[in-house]
């Protein structure tokens, strides 16, 4: 590259460390993206960022699968977005292969952030990649949704941390609302479900488990999955449930970068110091994928929607800056909490280390998810679709009020309504 070329800057994946890098790199160079001398360019090889928060919502009914995808295009409208997957890496001439629809395509850069995340770990149990389905992969939650609207038969949920749990209960609210005695089973190798909460938030952890149970989800712990074969699930005790659909909740693996010979810890994450720099010269990471050191020092930080978009925010200023030449500052988001819906009304949730259960729980994580969702348009149609549902729920209960002349006032949930 001459040094007349504009400066390349390449945002590798479209999750929340991507987005909010790029957003926050169009700030620190809004001049100089003006001007030309620089240049940002996103790949991903989804055309759309995909809010996971909403999952559950989303299997529950409760939210349209399109409020937790926006397109790319219109989240970070001064960078130029290349659909593509980055297959491999040339460190030296700092050059990145895409491969595209059109063909492979060599991108050169100065500053490199690598933010490809995390993809669903299927392969970790036999048989699940053929016979699951993922809730993380591209258009893996909407074929979900199809499949639990076109008859699945008794549903099995593998692996209960909070994405697992949430989803079983979500997804019996969906199946009990066509048949009440839809049987969905939540799967656990564990002792105990839940393990991100304890032992710390147990209260929480229990909250979450009787809603689980009062949902009609046959939780079954210590029970791990030795295989996965059409339409049963095999247990370790040889023992098998009858399954028409199984989810995966087995947990996620960092997506590698061929070439990227940068230090990574031994679950794969890319190492990176305070400045979210890796060892390899111009490369930066964040996110799922990444070994990001905590403030506190306690370790890095955990694979979730918030430390990703706040180390997303982080690297793309950082890099903003070293391109003015200015020095890079310390990432210093210290945490805000984790929390998980059961349905409308129950959420399970741990605010700065204080455990919040029920409404105060699920309104919490509402009011969060809305600030924290990357389109402020798509934001207010989510609000706009909550706003109907409370009302044609008020307006259900009223029928119902009035049908049986006030000997029952109060029959309809929120969930039951839709
Ligand atoms: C079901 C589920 C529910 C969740 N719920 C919550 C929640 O309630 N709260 C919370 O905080 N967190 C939640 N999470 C975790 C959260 O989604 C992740 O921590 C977050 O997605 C990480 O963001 P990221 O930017 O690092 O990567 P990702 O969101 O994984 O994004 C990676 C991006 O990179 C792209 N990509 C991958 N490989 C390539 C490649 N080779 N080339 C180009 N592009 C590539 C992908 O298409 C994707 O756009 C949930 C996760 C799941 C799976």
């Amino acid at each position: 590259m001459s040094v007349h070329e504009p400066t390349q800057v390449v945002v590798l994946g479209g999750g929340y460390t991507a987005v909010w890098a790029a957003r926050a790199l169009a700030r620190g160079l809004r001049r100089r993206l003006r001007d030309g001398s620089v240049r940002v360019t996103v790949v991903s090889s989804s055309t759309t960022h995909a809010f996971h928060g909403w999952t559950g919502e989303v299997l529950s009914g409760h939210v349209r699968g399109e409020r937790a995808r926006t397109a790319l295009v219109d989240l970070v409208p001064a960078a130029w977005v290349l659909h593509g997957c980055a297959t491999a890496l040339d460190t030296v001439t700092r050059t990145v292969a895409v491969t595209t629809d059109e063909g492979v395509r060599l991108l050169p850069y100065h500053h490199l952030l690598v933010a490809t995340g995390s993809r669903d770990a299927r392969e970790r149990v036999p048989g699940l990649a053929e016979h699951g389905w993922s809730l993380k992969d591209d258009g893996g939650l909407d074929a979900l949704v199809g499949r639990l609207d076109g008859g699945a038969g008794p549903a099995v949920v593998v692996g209960g941390g909070l994405a697992g749990t949430e989803a079983a209960v979500a997804m019996a609210a969906r199946l009990r609302r066509e048949d009440p005695e839809a049987r969905v089973v939540l799967v656990h190798g564990g002792d105990r479900v839940l393990p991100e909460l304890r032992p710390r938030f147990e209260r929480v952890a229990r909250y979450a488990l009787e809603q689980a149970g009062r949902a009609g989800v046959d939780v079954r712990c210590g029970a791990r999955v030795v295989r996965v074969d059409d339409g049963v699930v095999v247990l370790d005790d040889g023992s098998t449930i009858p399954a028409g659909t199984v989810v995966s909740a087995v947990g996620q693996r960092v997506v590698t970068l061929p070439g990227l010979a940068a230090d990574r810890a031994a679950d794969g994450r890319l190492v990176t110091d305070r400045l979210l720099r890796t060892s390899i010269d111009g490369v930066w990471a964040g996110g799922d994928g990444a070994a990001v050191p905590q403030p506190n020092g306690s370790g890095p930080c955990p694979p979730n929607a918030l430390w990703a978009l706040k180390a997303g925010t982080r690297v793309g200023r950082n890099i903003a800056r070293t391109v003015r030449g200015r020095p890079a500052r310390a990432f210093r988001f210290p945490g805000l909490g984790q929390a998980a819906s059961l349905g409308v009304g129950r959420g399970a949730a741990e605010l700065y280390g204080v455990q919040l259960t029920g409404w105060a729980a699920w309104l919490t994580r509402w009011v969060f998810f809305h600030a924290f969702m990357p389109s402020r348009r798509v934001a207010l149609a989510a609000m706009g679709d909550w706003l109907v549902l409370g009302l044609r729920t008020l307006g259900g209960r009223r029928a119902v009020a009035h049908a049986t002349r006030g000997a029952v006032s109060n029959t309809g949930t929120l969930d039951a309504a839709v």
